[in-house]
């Protein structure tokens, strides 16, 4: 949801975080993402740009942008944490499983849908993760 993205640097700063050089790369790379990156992924964009960064900064910097709120962790299932940053609108993702590739979705019904469920179980709900695991469909399927 890039149109409701907040730069990660001015939120780094916000809270009053020291920011070096390359962590101002990887606050680049990840507030440019749209496709929830991995480790790996978010170390070879960013060392396009900065040969110097080394893989042990990236853990240490998604790390700290996480543990700060700024960056959001997803598993996906295939044991590899994804990154994305935290957003104003609220979006769920539909993963297809033969390539990868996550897609976000927001349904009203299923929002409505899960408070309700919460409310009849005698809870308020505050938050929720919703992933679909998909595969795509065949042309007959259609
Ligand atoms: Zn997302």
């Amino acid at each position: 949801m890039p149109n409701s993205r907040i730069d990660i640097e001015t939120q780094c700063m916000e809270k009053g975080m020291r920011m070096t050089e390359q962590r101002r790369v990887i606050a680049a790379v990840l507030t440019n993402a749209t496709d929830h990156p991995d480790v790996d992924e978010i170390y070879r964009r960013a060392s396009e740009i900065d040969n110097e960064i080394s893989i042990a900064t990236v853990y240490r910097t998604v790390r700290l942008f996480e543990d700060a709120g700024i960056l959001e962790r997803h598993d996906f299932g295939d044991g590899r944490s994804r990154y994305e940053p935290l957003s104003d609108d609220h979006h769920d993702h539909l993963i297809n499983v033969e390539t990868g590739e996550v897609l976000e979705f927001n349904n009203e019904q299923i929002e409505k849908l899960q408070e309700m469920i919460a409310k009849q179980m005698g809870f308020k709900l505050v938050d929720h993760r919703m992933e679909l695991y998909a595969i795509p469909l065949d042309e007959s399927d259609r």
